[in-house]
Formats: structure tokens, sequence, C-alpha cells
């Protein structure tokens, strides 16, 4: 939208320019260092509109000058680059053994990465309880850096609506959850927005913002935890579906003899490709508790690297499952990259053959449509990287902190 200091103002002038102070404010993020002279040829807004949303910006502290100056003839422009310093956005990730929480800044430069330990079996209070904890210590550390925080956006492994109720998290137990609402009353409704979402759905926004295909229009990021989901970003946007529900790939049937999967189904991608799948095929108990995971994986990758022929078994059957998941989202979705998560990073060296080779015979796309498969690259704590993305989201698309003090 564009808008001009001169002329007629529209009644909903104010909404105009903060649309606009938004579009300023996306241009530095993406083009900085840059100029007010390069925002206005850019955006088409005319200058003395820029320099006074510019102006607007520098009083939020949201863009500051820097001395650099454009290497080009004419007069020297003073360059803007993101500033942000007085901000924070936080985002948590609940996963089957533990708490996860980051903080980062506007420039969504990494301020924090904190866990504590979590029981899957704890009661939606308990979660409450926990999560609130460690918030409420992100929220201490940011006000002694004096950091005003921009919002709170939970990831939860699970069904989780466009209105943010869990309603159903089966590896934490959790069904018909109001995890927001009852975050804001354990931290005495804090002042800034909390937002509930599924983990798979944030993850893929941190890969869309901060990850090795950061900017690519269509894309799927897989989790590999106890349970798989899709989070799922096409034309740029996250596609949450009609009720907020879409991305259930864990569920799709591989094989209707396969075995029985805990949501009551036989042959689910997630019995026959998710990490238990991996698990189970490795000499490890049968029960793992959650906690211990991480410790089987890493014996897995060690028999893996010494070529243990069952080992090598195991994971080649889990990436050809895998592979006709991914054949499915390609089919159906051409995705220019398919992120794997969580649990599958350190495994991908032997699941991406397999998935590669079930892409070339099931995709009727050539060249599988050009969908690439990689590991992810942002560690194990995407998802709740993937919440502060969301609240810098929110920043991008014209929720700005601070007052209109310029509107002439
Ligand atoms: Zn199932």
């Amino acid at each position: 939208m564009i808008t001009s200091t001169t002329g007629p103002q529209p009644a909903d002038f104010a909404d105009v320019r903060a649309t606009n102070l938004a579009v300023v404010l996306r241009f530095v993020r993406e083009h900085a260092p840059c100029s007010r002279a390069d925002i206005a040829a850019t955006t088409g807004l005319n200058k003395a509109t820029v320099s006074s949303l510019v102006a607007d910006l520098i009083d939020r502290r949201l863009v500051r000058e820097t001395g650099l100056t454009e290497n080009r003839v004419g007069r020297p422009a003073t360059m803007l680059v993101l500033d942000g310093s007085p901000y924070a956005a936080i985002g948590v990730e609940i996963n089957v053994d533990h708490v996860s929480a980051v903080a980062t800044d506007l420039a969504g430069e990494r301020l924090l990465t904190w866990r504590r330990s979590f029981s899957a079996g704890d009661s939606v209070s308990q979660g409450v309880a926990s999560v609130g904890a460690i918030v409420r210590r992100v929220i201490n550390r940011m006000a002694r850096e004096e950091r005003q925080v921009l919002g709170l956006a939970v990831a939860v492994p699970g069904l989780v609506d466009v209105q943010g109720t869990v309603r159903l998290a089966p590896n934490l137990g959790w069904r018909d959850a109001d995890l927001g609402g009852d975050l804001a009353k354990a931290l005495r409704d804090p002042g800034f927005p909390i937002q509930v979402d599924n983990d798979a759905n944030l993850a893929a926004l941190a890969e869309q913002r901060f990850g090795a295909h950061a900017g690519a229009a269509d894309l799927v990021y897989l989790t590999g935890e106890i349970g798989v989901g899709a989070g799922i970003i096409l034309d740029g946007r996250l596609r949450r579906g009609g009720l907020g529900y879409s991305g259930e790939i864990g569920h799709v049937q591989l094989d209707p003899d396969g075995p029985p999967c805990h949501c009551g189904r036989r042959g689910c991608l997630e019995v026959m490709a998710g990490i238990g799948s991996v698990l189970r095929g490795a000499p490890a108990p049968a029960e793992i508790h959650p906690a211990d995971i991480q410790i089987e994986i890493e014996e897995v990758v060690r028999l893996a690297r010494a070529g243990d022929a069952g080992t090598l078994a195991t994971l080649s059957a889990a990436g050809r499952s895998l592979g006709r998941g991914v054949s499915i989202l390609a089919n159906l979705l051409d995705p220019e990259v398919v992120v794997l998560g969580g649990h599958y990073v350190p495994l991908a060296p032997w699941l991406l053959p397999a998935v590669h080779a079930e892409l070339g015979h099931r995709v009727l796309a050539p060249d599988a449509g050009g969908c690439r498969v990689v590991a992810s690259t942002l560690g194990q704590d995407a998802a709740a990287l993937g919440g502060a993305a969301r609240v810098l989201d929110s920043v991008d698309s014209g929720r700005l902190p601070g007052g209109l003090s310029r509107i002439p």
C-alpha cells in the first residue's frame, strides 16, 4: 500500500501508515545497508513519505543510521540498517523430555538458548508451570538487558487449532488445552501476545527465515522426533488448513499390513519411518525413555559409521519409507525443498540416499519436480527458533512496537 504525506488522508490513515512502516522495515531487513533513496526507488513510496516513515522507525529504535555512505556518483547518502536493540522475540518448544527457549533480537540474532527438563507424562498444568518458569527467567534476563519483549510463541508437538488451543498432543498426553490462556495467567498477563502453534509449523517458519534455504517460497519441514509432522509453506506462506490441522503426514498409511501405530491404525509413516522405527531396528532396548533417545541415536550413528550391516539395513528401510512419504508431498505440493529436522539430522547421511531413490521412482514430474531433500542446519531447537520467527513475522506484517509519534 502506498500513501503520500500530501493530499487528502483516508479515514484509515493510521492503518495505511502502519502498513507502510512495515513495508519500509521489511525493505531494510532484506536490503540493509540501504539508503532512503533506495527505499523510495524500490517501494514506489515518494521520498518525503520515506523520510517521514524512516524517522518514525528510528524513533521506535527499529532502524538506525550508520556512518556508511554509498559509493556512487552524487551526494553521499546516509545508510540505514536494522536496529531493534531494545527488543526481543521469545520462542519456546515443548518436547517429550525437555522445554527449550530461544530469544532473538529484531534482526534474528540469538540472544540465548536455554533448556530445562520436562516429562511427557506431565499434566497440562505441570506443563504450564514448566514453560512459565523458563519464560519468566527469559523475561527477567531481557529486562536486565533493557529489552522489551515483543511476543512469545510456543511450539507444541500435536494438533493446535487456529485459535491456539492444543486439541491433541498424543506424545504429551494432552487434549483440549488452552495453553496460551493458561500461560498468560501464569505469567500474570505479561503485556505481550502469546501464540501457540504446532512444532512443525514453527520449525518451517524458522527454516524460511534462518535456514540454509531461507526465502524459499515452497518449503516443507518434517519433524524427526517421536512423531513425524510436516510444516508446509506454499507461495511464501505457512498453510495451516481450515482449522489448523494440516501437515499430519505422520499418519498417512504406507502399508495396511504394517506395524501398529499408537493412533490405532497400522503402517503409518510415523511408525515405519519415525525415529522409533530406527531405534526398534537397532540393538537397543525395546522401550526407550525419551530422555535416552539422543544417546541411542548416537549409538546408531556409531554403528552406521562402522558399517554394521543390521544398522545400515534398518536405516535404509526407514529411508525408503520416508522417501515414500516425501514422494506424496512432492507429487502433491511440488516443494523446492523438504527439510528433515530433529533426530533425522544426524541420520541424514544414511537416510537420504534411500529417500532420493524413492523420489526418483515415485514422483511423476521429471527430476522429482526439482524437489531437494536436505537435513536442517538449525539444530535441535528449530521449533523454538521458529517461535521467535513467528513473533518477528508479526512485526514485519505491521504489528510494530511503540506509538505512532510522527503522524503529520
Ligand atoms: Zn498413526
